[in-house]
């Protein structure tokens, strides 16, 4: 730790004037440049088609997957049945195979026996004749010719054939599920077979440890720390027998010399640690094989805010991820140790769509409702709401009952009728990927105050803070970053969270190199203390580590309005690797720069210079690995001394 004089080191032209604008002959992406129209007039075209009744008709099933549970990211060969309905399925109609979309699935593909994906079509049928074409990645139509497919007779589909079968999801998962969609009639509408036939896919060998606890605790206090060995891939479930030992700094912390895990802790297990005495303080671990971990920083004191980890947007099966909700919150919880979870999957996009699924949607409602725990751990109902004209949105609530108003429905399908159809519940909606990415945020339309006090600026897409943020985000359109907004006026919190599609929930990071977490300054693991935190902008983003973050000015925590003038600025951080450097940022770009040498705790004091009304402060750390940490914002406002 150390004390420095911030004061001298702001605004000693280390500053940077913000996002460079574009050369005028090329104007720049806008944001109604990343909305896409086509798709929404698509996906609406797609529900008002009149169907056949034969269209997603019959039945499928898995006759045989070998090996009988492949390994994520190695390969398979899964044999496949389909059979007619009543309706059948006539000349120049369709069977087709669906195979996930998401994450490394071989095509199906009749071209090259030799190369992965390659798939036989056959019939027992006489005089069905089956065309087999690949339509699109990991989509293969089959046609009828000949005759038509009659009630009862069925297609078998070797998907895999060749001698490199077909490659699965790197991302280990229970129920992957191979769709089947019937367009019976051949007019070029399909629908979806109900209930696809899935397949388990187990995960690679240990990899690596991972150990994690909570991020603050009191003297005294008694803490679940989880140890959990996952494969490359950050996968869970790794089949693992064996001693890791402990390593805890003395004095500081308690903890067993070592945890014994067998053959059922399927490679993860959780003990006890006492917060002996006050400090920072990392655990150390130590595996057989070279695995080694090092607990991200738990900061143990009397009086400071307590820090709760979320991760309040990820994705599951249920819409464009991978892994099932009942997963999702497990190894949130067990794996990951987060305090805070929400599971958020998209209302009209993937497949099948979540707003027209109640079952899968009152199946995710009930794995949150499941896994709540008052004081211990924190899940949101919540779901994305996928407008790809206006920007994507996570809705969550904070109660027990939680509505889905689809972005597709004529009703709700703009930011104003969301809010609309919100106010008076206790929910909240975060913008994300706002500054690029998949479809940017249209701000011209303000945050609702009461709803949207807070934005998501860091995820697996990215920063969307600004274009000088390390990791900054793919596509972007300058002059729509947060950091822009703020500039503007809009007085918006901070918070990361992963927007995962890979089932590793508040781990994001380890397998995709980008991703997001919030630090909430929350009294306690509560839905009722986690919203008002939320709502009083007391909280921030990381890009994935754990670093502790607590930034006082006026002795107001972050997120606060402060009243015109200088004040003093405090900054607390403890980091899991060596910090780069420590940036004071306003709209209008980054102030001062204080460059940091070999060191992980810090704690600097200085003054602000004059700050006047409508302006905005805020700090962001950036590790030497370029991950990052960005409290929310101080916002200055004349009149603001007596209140918050
Ligand atoms: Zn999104
Ligand atoms: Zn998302």
């Amino acid at each position: 730790m150390r004390g420095v004089m911030l004061a001298a080191a702001l605004g000693l032209g280390c500053g940077d004037a913000g996002a460079p604008s574009p050369p005028e002959s090329a104007p720049g992406p806008t944001q109604r440049s990343t909305a896409h129209p086509e798709l929404v007039e698509a996906l609406r075209a797609d529900l008002a088609a009149e169907r056949h009744p034969g269209d997603g008709g019959g039945r499928a099933w898995l006759e045989a997957s070998e090996p009988e549970r492949p390994r994520a990211g190695e390969s398979g060969r899964f044999v496949l049945v389909y059979e007619a309905g009543p309706e059948g399925v006539a000349v120049g109609g369709s069977v087709q195979l669906q195979v996930s979309p998401f994450w490394d699935w071989s095509t199906p593909q009749t071209a090259d026996p030799g190369a992965p994906g390659y798939t036989e079509v056959s019939t027992e049928a006489t005089g069905v004749e089956l065309a087999p074409v690949t339509l699109d990645q990991q989509l293969l139509g089959i046609e009828v010719r000949g005759r038509a497919l009659a009630e009862g007779e069925r297609v078998r589909v070797v998907y895999g054939a060749g001698p490199a079968g077909a490659r699965v999801d790197r991302y280990a998962e229970r129920e992957s599920p191979f769709f089947f969609a019937v367009d019976a009639d051949g007019d070029g509408v399909r629908s979806f077979v109900p209930d696809s036939p899935t397949v388990d896919l187990r995960p690679g060998p240990a990899a690596q440890l991972r150990l994690h606890g909570p991020a603050t605790a009191r003297p005294g206090e008694t803490l679940r720390f989880v140890v959990a060995v996952l494969d490359r891939f950050g996968n869970a479930g790794v089949p693992f027998e064996g001693r890791i030992e402990l390593e805890p700094p003395a004095p500081g912390l308690e903890a067993p010399a070592a945890v014994e895990l067998g053959a059922a802790d399927a490679g993860r297990r959780s003990f006890r640690v006492v917060a002996a005495a006050p400090g920072i303080h990392r655990l150390r671990a130590r595996g057989p094989d070279g695995l080694e971990a090092e607990s991200p920083p738990l900061r143990v004191d009397a009086a400071g805010p307590r820090i709760l980890w979320g991760d309040l947007h990820g994705h599951s099966v249920l819409s464009d991820g991978t892994g099932t909700p009942e997963d999702y919150y497990a190894y949130a919880r067990d794996v990951a140790a987060l305090d805070v979870a929400a599971l958020t999957d998209h209302d009209h996009w993937g497949m099948p769509f979540l707003d027209r699924t109640p079952e899968n949607w009152a199946r995710i409602q009930a794995a949150t409702r499941s896994f709540h725990e008052p004081g211990r751990f924190v899940t949101l109902h919540g779901y994305e709401w996928t407008s790809w004209i206006f920007g994507h949105r996570h809705v969550l609530f904070f109660g027990d009952e939680a509505a889905l108003h689809s972005s597709i429905d004529e009703a709700t399908d703009e930011p104003g009728e969301l809010w609309s159809a919100l106010r008076g519940s206790p929910a909240l909606t975060f913008a994300h990927h706002s500054a690029g990415g998949p479809v940017a945020t249209d701000w011209s339309i303000p945050p609702d105050p009461e709803l949207e006090p807070v934005t998501e600026v860091v995820s697996v897409h990215g920063s969307s803070e600004a274009l000088d943020a390390p990791r900054s985000i793919y596509s972007p359109v300058p002059g729509n970053f947060v950091r822009d907004v703020v500039a503007r006026g809009y007085r918006l919190g901070f918070v990361g969270s992963g927007d995962g599609h890979d089932g590793h929930p508040g781990l994001t990071h380890l397998a995709a190199g980008a991703g997001g977490l919030a630090g909430i300054l929350a009294a306690e693991p509560t839905r009722a203390a986690v919203l008002e935190a939320l709502r009083a902008r007391r909280c921030y983003a990381t890009s994935g580590p754990r670093i502790l973050l607590d930034v006082r000015l006026a002795g107001r925590p972050m997120g606060s309005v402060v009243p015109p003038g200088a004040h003093p600025l405090e900054v607390r951080v403890a980091a899991p690797v060596e910090i780069e450097r420590v940036d004071l940022v306003t709209g209008a770009g980054v102030q001062s720069s204080l460059a940091v040498e070999g060191e992980r705790d810090l704690h600097l004091q200085g003054e602000t210079p004059e700050l006047a009304p409508g302006e905005a402060l805020y700090v962001r750390v950036v590790q030497r690995d370029g991950g990052a940490a960005w409290s929310s914002p101080f916002f200055v406002e004349a009149g603001a001394g007596a209140t918050r």
